[in-house]
Protein backbone atom coordinates (compact mmCIF):
# COMPACT_ATOMS: atom_id res chain seq x y z
CA UNK A 1 0.00 0.00 0.00
CA UNK A 2 2.98 2.29 0.70
CA UNK A 3 4.11 2.50 -2.61
CA UNK A 4 0.88 3.70 -3.70
CA UNK A 5 1.42 6.99 -2.08
CA UNK A 6 4.78 8.16 -3.56
CA UNK A 7 4.26 10.03 -6.51
CA UNK A 8 7.85 9.61 -8.26
CA UNK A 9 5.93 9.32 -12.21
CA UNK A 10 6.97 12.94 -13.00
CA UNK A 11 10.46 12.21 -11.88
CA UNK A 12 12.34 9.42 -14.28
CA UNK A 13 15.39 9.61 -11.87
CA UNK A 14 13.53 8.85 -8.90
CA UNK A 15 12.04 5.65 -10.79
CA UNK A 16 15.20 3.56 -9.38
CA UNK A 17 14.80 4.71 -5.67
CA UNK A 18 10.76 3.73 -6.36
CA UNK A 19 11.95 0.21 -7.17
CA UNK A 20 14.13 -0.64 -4.39
CA UNK A 21 11.46 0.66 -1.74
CA UNK A 22 8.77 -1.79 -3.23
CA UNK A 23 11.18 -4.53 -2.52
CA UNK A 24 10.00 -7.27 -0.57
CA UNK A 25 12.95 -6.31 2.27
CA UNK A 26 11.79 -2.70 2.01
CA UNK A 27 8.21 -3.35 2.61
CA UNK A 28 8.90 -5.90 5.94
CA UNK A 29 11.38 -3.30 6.98
CA UNK A 30 8.17 -0.73 6.92
CA UNK A 31 5.98 -2.85 8.69
CA UNK A 32 8.28 -3.89 11.45
CA UNK A 33 8.59 0.12 12.05
CA UNK A 34 4.48 0.02 11.76
CA UNK A 35 4.86 2.45 8.83
CA UNK A 36 3.61 -0.16 6.41
CA UNK A 37 -0.04 0.96 6.27
CA UNK A 38 0.56 4.90 6.78
CA UNK A 39 -0.06 6.54 4.12
CA UNK A 40 2.97 8.89 2.67
CA UNK A 41 1.16 13.06 2.84
CA UNK A 42 2.39 14.57 -0.61
CA UNK A 43 3.96 18.03 0.01
CA UNK A 44 0.96 19.68 -1.87
CA UNK A 45 -1.69 18.54 0.79
CA UNK A 46 -3.81 21.14 1.88
CA UNK A 47 -3.10 22.02 5.74
CA UNK A 48 -5.72 23.71 7.57
CA UNK A 49 -5.95 27.60 8.67
CA UNK A 50 -5.91 27.05 12.99
CA UNK A 51 -7.50 30.64 13.50
CA UNK A 52 -5.69 30.78 16.97
CA UNK A 53 -2.38 31.09 18.37
CA UNK A 54 -0.32 28.68 20.00
CA UNK A 55 0.31 28.05 24.06
CA UNK A 56 2.68 31.46 24.21
CA UNK A 57 5.68 31.70 27.11
CA UNK A 58 8.87 33.27 26.97
CA UNK A 59 11.49 32.54 29.07
CA UNK A 60 14.50 35.21 30.49
CA UNK A 61 16.90 35.23 32.53
CA UNK A 62 17.31 37.92 35.67
CA UNK A 63 20.81 37.03 38.10
CA UNK A 64 19.78 33.39 38.89
CA UNK A 65 16.51 33.79 38.97
CA UNK A 66 14.32 32.64 35.39
CA UNK A 67 11.31 34.83 34.40
CA UNK A 68 8.79 32.78 32.17
CA UNK A 69 6.13 35.14 30.54
CA UNK A 70 3.08 33.33 30.02
CA UNK A 71 0.20 34.65 27.91
CA UNK A 72 -3.20 33.78 29.12
CA UNK A 73 -4.95 35.55 26.26
CA UNK A 74 -6.75 38.68 25.02
CA UNK A 75 -9.18 41.24 25.70
CA UNK A 76 -10.67 43.81 23.66
CA UNK A 77 -11.03 46.93 25.01
CA UNK A 78 -13.44 50.24 23.67
CA UNK A 79 -11.43 52.75 23.19
CA UNK A 80 -13.56 55.44 24.64
CA UNK A 81 -12.99 54.39 28.40
CA UNK A 82 -9.33 56.47 27.99
CA UNK A 83 -10.10 59.73 29.50
CA UNK A 84 -8.41 61.63 26.59
CA UNK A 85 -10.00 64.26 24.08
CA UNK A 86 -10.96 61.94 21.06
CA UNK A 87 -8.86 64.17 18.29
CA UNK A 88 -5.80 63.72 20.07
CA UNK A 89 -6.93 59.84 20.53
CA UNK A 90 -7.58 59.85 16.62
CA UNK A 91 -3.93 61.33 16.46
CA UNK A 92 -2.32 59.35 18.57
CA UNK A 93 -3.78 55.36 17.15
CA UNK A 94 -2.58 56.75 13.75
CA UNK A 95 0.43 57.59 14.82
CA UNK A 96 1.37 53.92 15.97
CA UNK A 97 -0.46 52.59 12.91
CA UNK A 98 -3.61 51.19 15.00
CA UNK A 99 -6.95 51.49 14.11
CA UNK A 100 -8.76 54.42 16.11
CA UNK A 101 -11.53 51.40 17.27
CA UNK A 102 -11.90 48.64 20.07
CA UNK A 103 -8.09 47.68 21.06
CA UNK A 104 -6.58 44.02 21.40
CA UNK A 105 -4.62 44.20 24.73
CA UNK A 106 -2.99 40.75 26.01
CA UNK A 107 -3.33 39.13 29.23
CA UNK A 108 0.16 38.33 30.34
CA UNK A 109 1.40 36.24 33.72
CA UNK A 110 4.57 35.85 35.39
CA UNK A 111 6.27 32.89 36.33
CA UNK A 112 9.66 33.72 38.83
CA UNK A 113 11.93 30.28 39.65
CA UNK A 114 14.63 31.91 42.63
CA UNK A 115 16.04 28.49 42.19
CA UNK A 116 14.25 27.67 45.53
CA UNK A 117 10.73 28.79 45.59
CA UNK A 118 8.14 29.21 42.23
CA UNK A 119 6.29 32.69 42.40
CA UNK A 120 3.37 33.34 39.85
CA UNK A 121 2.45 37.18 39.26
CA UNK A 122 -1.20 37.41 38.90
CA UNK A 123 -2.91 34.32 37.41
CA UNK A 124 -5.14 35.71 34.53
CA UNK A 125 -9.29 35.38 34.09
CA UNK A 126 -9.78 31.78 33.62
CA UNK A 127 -12.96 31.53 31.72
CA UNK A 128 -14.74 33.88 33.45
CA UNK A 129 -14.15 37.30 31.23
CA UNK A 130 -15.36 34.86 27.93
CA UNK A 131 -13.55 32.61 26.12
CA UNK A 132 -10.44 34.81 24.92
CA UNK A 133 -9.00 34.38 27.95
CA UNK A 134 -7.91 31.50 30.49
CA UNK A 135 -5.45 29.43 28.56
CA UNK A 136 -2.55 29.80 31.70
CA UNK A 137 -3.34 25.82 33.07
CA UNK A 138 -2.71 24.93 29.17
CA UNK A 139 0.32 27.17 28.43
CA UNK A 140 1.65 25.86 32.07
CA UNK A 141 1.10 22.44 31.12
CA UNK A 142 3.41 23.20 27.54
CA UNK A 143 6.50 24.77 29.44
CA UNK A 144 6.42 21.14 31.83
CA UNK A 145 4.93 23.24 34.88
CA UNK A 146 2.05 21.96 36.95
CA UNK A 147 -0.24 23.99 39.43
CA UNK A 148 0.87 22.08 42.57
CA UNK A 149 4.23 23.15 41.82
CA UNK A 150 3.51 27.13 42.29
CA UNK A 151 4.59 28.12 45.90
CA UNK A 152 3.34 31.63 45.98
CA UNK A 153 0.90 33.42 43.87
CA UNK A 154 1.33 37.62 43.86
CA UNK A 155 -1.53 39.25 42.80
CA UNK A 156 -1.41 42.71 41.93
CA UNK A 157 -4.67 44.11 42.23
CA UNK A 158 -7.92 41.61 42.87
CA UNK A 159 -9.49 42.13 38.91
CA UNK A 160 -11.01 39.05 37.85
CA UNK A 161 -8.27 39.23 34.43
CA UNK A 162 -5.45 38.80 37.85
CA UNK A 163 -7.28 36.90 40.16
CA UNK A 164 -9.69 35.14 38.39
CA UNK A 165 -6.99 32.30 37.34
CA UNK A 166 -6.53 30.87 41.18
CA UNK A 167 -9.79 29.45 40.32
CA UNK A 168 -10.56 26.42 38.72
CA UNK A 169 -13.83 26.34 36.60
CA UNK A 170 -15.32 24.75 39.13
CA UNK A 171 -14.33 27.77 41.69
CA UNK A 172 -11.98 25.24 43.81
CA UNK A 173 -8.18 26.52 43.97
CA UNK A 174 -6.06 25.66 41.17
CA UNK A 175 -2.96 25.57 42.92
CA UNK A 176 -2.86 22.96 45.62
CA UNK A 177 -0.20 24.61 47.66
CA UNK A 178 -0.04 27.89 47.10
CA UNK A 179 -0.15 30.51 49.28
CA UNK A 180 -2.21 33.67 48.10
CA UNK A 181 -0.70 36.97 48.63
CA UNK A 182 -2.37 40.43 47.28
CA UNK A 183 -2.31 43.71 49.08
CA UNK A 184 -4.40 44.06 52.54
CA UNK A 185 -6.37 47.06 51.49
CA UNK A 186 -7.07 45.28 48.23
CA UNK A 187 -8.49 42.63 49.79
CA UNK A 188 -10.91 45.09 52.14
CA UNK A 189 -11.95 46.96 49.11
CA UNK A 190 -13.24 43.73 47.20
CA UNK A 191 -14.54 41.94 50.53
CA UNK A 192 -16.72 45.29 51.50
CA UNK A 193 -20.54 44.80 51.05
CA UNK A 194 -21.00 48.37 50.77
CA UNK A 195 -18.89 48.53 47.87
CA UNK A 196 -19.79 46.21 45.99
CA UNK A 197 -23.56 47.67 46.47
CA UNK A 198 -22.73 50.43 44.69
CA UNK A 199 -20.76 48.41 42.22
CA UNK A 200 -23.99 48.50 39.87
CA UNK A 201 -23.09 46.25 36.54
CA UNK A 202 -19.58 45.22 37.57
CA UNK A 203 -20.82 43.31 40.74
CA UNK A 204 -19.04 40.39 39.28
CA UNK A 205 -15.45 41.29 40.07
CA UNK A 206 -16.66 41.75 43.54
CA UNK A 207 -17.57 38.15 43.64
CA UNK A 208 -14.56 36.88 41.62
CA UNK A 209 -12.37 38.51 43.98
CA UNK A 210 -14.21 36.94 47.13
CA UNK A 211 -14.12 33.89 45.77
CA UNK A 212 -10.47 33.33 45.16
CA UNK A 213 -10.11 34.75 48.59
CA UNK A 214 -12.62 31.99 50.21
CA UNK A 215 -11.12 29.54 48.02
CA UNK A 216 -7.51 29.88 49.36
CA UNK A 217 -8.72 30.90 53.22
CA UNK A 218 -6.34 28.60 54.74
CA UNK A 219 -3.14 29.79 52.53
CA UNK A 220 -4.34 33.71 52.20
CA UNK A 221 -1.62 35.93 53.66
CA UNK A 222 -2.52 39.56 52.57
CA UNK A 223 0.49 42.30 53.12
CA UNK A 224 0.90 46.14 53.56
CA UNK A 225 2.67 47.21 50.42
CA UNK A 226 6.46 47.63 51.22
CA UNK A 227 7.01 44.23 52.85
CA UNK A 228 9.43 42.51 51.13
CA UNK A 229 7.68 39.07 50.22
CA UNK A 230 11.27 36.83 49.98
CA UNK A 231 14.66 37.29 49.26
CA UNK A 232 14.99 39.22 45.63
CA UNK A 233 11.11 39.86 45.84
CA UNK A 234 10.02 43.08 47.56
CA UNK A 235 6.58 44.44 47.03
CA UNK A 236 5.82 48.14 46.27
CA UNK A 237 2.75 50.23 46.16
CA UNK A 238 1.42 52.07 43.21
CA UNK A 239 -1.96 52.83 44.39
CA UNK A 240 -4.91 54.19 42.19
CA UNK A 241 -6.06 51.87 40.01
CA UNK A 242 -6.58 49.80 42.56
CA UNK A 243 -6.94 50.75 46.44
CA UNK A 244 -4.22 48.35 46.88
CA UNK A 245 -2.57 48.01 43.27
CA UNK A 246 1.01 46.45 44.46
CA UNK A 247 3.86 45.75 41.98
CA UNK A 248 6.57 43.26 42.27
CA UNK A 249 10.16 44.31 42.08
CA UNK A 250 12.05 40.97 41.35
CA UNK A 251 15.88 41.73 42.06
CA UNK A 252 18.70 38.89 41.88
CA UNK A 253 22.91 39.65 40.78
CA UNK A 254 21.74 43.26 40.70
CA UNK A 255 19.58 43.07 37.98
CA UNK A 256 16.48 44.16 38.37
CA UNK A 257 13.21 44.21 36.71
CA UNK A 258 9.55 45.34 38.00
CA UNK A 259 6.15 43.83 37.65
CA UNK A 260 4.13 46.92 37.26
CA UNK A 261 0.37 44.83 36.77
CA UNK A 262 -2.16 47.34 35.03
CA UNK A 263 -0.42 50.89 36.02
CA UNK A 264 -0.98 51.00 32.27
CA UNK A 265 -3.38 50.03 29.89
CA UNK A 266 -3.06 51.22 26.11
CA UNK A 267 0.60 51.28 25.53
CA UNK A 268 -0.07 53.69 21.68
CA UNK A 269 -0.90 56.02 24.49
CA UNK A 270 -0.43 56.08 27.92
CA UNK A 271 3.01 55.99 27.33
CA UNK A 272 3.40 59.39 25.66
CA UNK A 273 0.59 60.83 27.70
CA UNK A 274 1.06 59.01 30.91
CA UNK A 275 -2.01 61.76 32.42
CA UNK A 276 -4.41 59.52 30.26
CA UNK A 277 -6.34 57.62 32.95
CA UNK A 278 -9.01 54.84 32.10
CA UNK A 279 -12.24 54.04 33.28
CA UNK A 280 -11.37 50.83 35.20
CA UNK A 281 -8.95 53.17 37.62
CA UNK A 282 -10.88 53.23 41.12
CA UNK A 283 -9.26 56.74 42.18
CA UNK A 284 -7.84 59.21 38.63
CA UNK A 285 -5.81 61.10 39.77
CA UNK A 286 -3.78 58.79 42.21
CA UNK A 287 -3.59 56.11 39.15
CA UNK A 288 -2.19 59.45 37.40
CA UNK A 289 0.06 59.85 39.79
CA UNK A 290 1.69 56.68 40.44
CA UNK A 291 2.19 55.91 36.73
CA UNK A 292 4.53 59.26 36.29
CA UNK A 293 6.27 58.33 39.54
CA UNK A 294 6.59 54.98 38.11
CA UNK A 295 7.61 56.05 34.83
CA UNK A 296 10.20 58.03 35.82
CA UNK A 297 11.73 55.81 37.97
CA UNK A 298 11.79 53.17 35.99
CA UNK A 299 13.48 55.21 33.30
CA UNK A 300 16.09 56.72 35.56
CA UNK A 301 16.84 53.92 37.28
CA UNK A 302 16.84 52.11 33.53
CA UNK A 303 14.72 48.73 35.13
CA UNK A 304 13.27 46.30 32.83
CA UNK A 305 8.73 46.66 33.60
CA UNK A 306 6.47 43.65 32.81
CA UNK A 307 3.14 44.69 32.71
CA UNK A 308 0.14 42.68 32.41
CA UNK A 309 -1.53 44.40 28.77
CA UNK A 310 1.91 45.06 26.81
CA UNK A 311 2.35 43.21 23.77
CA UNK A 312 3.13 39.64 24.92
CA UNK A 313 5.86 38.98 26.85
CA UNK A 314 5.20 42.44 27.86
CA UNK A 315 8.50 43.22 28.94
CA UNK A 316 11.10 46.09 28.15
CA UNK A 317 12.89 48.97 29.10
CA UNK A 318 11.38 52.81 29.15
CA UNK A 319 12.73 55.96 27.88
CA UNK A 320 12.07 59.65 28.44
CA UNK A 321 11.58 62.07 25.88
CA UNK A 322 10.76 65.26 27.83
CA UNK A 323 7.05 64.47 29.35
CA UNK A 324 6.83 61.37 27.35
CA UNK A 325 8.04 57.67 27.28
CA UNK A 326 8.64 55.34 24.47
CA UNK A 327 9.18 51.79 25.66
CA UNK A 328 11.86 49.52 23.80
CA UNK A 329 11.15 45.86 23.95
CA UNK A 330 13.31 43.15 25.40
CA UNK A 331 14.87 41.18 22.23
CA UNK A 332 13.97 37.63 22.10
CA UNK A 333 16.17 35.06 24.19
CA UNK A 334 16.90 31.58 23.45
CA UNK A 335 19.37 30.30 25.55
ZN1 LIG B 1 -5.93 44.14 34.01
Amino acid sequence: MANDQINTHQDPLVKPARRRLVSAGALAALAALGGAGMPIRSALAKTALRGQQVASAHRMKLGQFEVTALLDGYQDTPLPLLNIDPELLAILMAEANLPNAPIRIPVNTFLVNTGDRLFLIDSGAARGLGPTMGRLPEVMASIGVSPADVDEVLITHAHPDHIGGVLTPEGAALFPNAQLRLARADLAFWANEENEAKAGDRKYRFQVARRAAEAYRARLRPFDPGEQIAPGIQSIGAIGHTLGHTTYQIESDGQKLLAIGDTLHIAAVQFSRPEVTIAYDTDQTQARAARRTLFDRVARENLMVAAAHLPFPGIGRLHREGASFTFAPIPWQMF
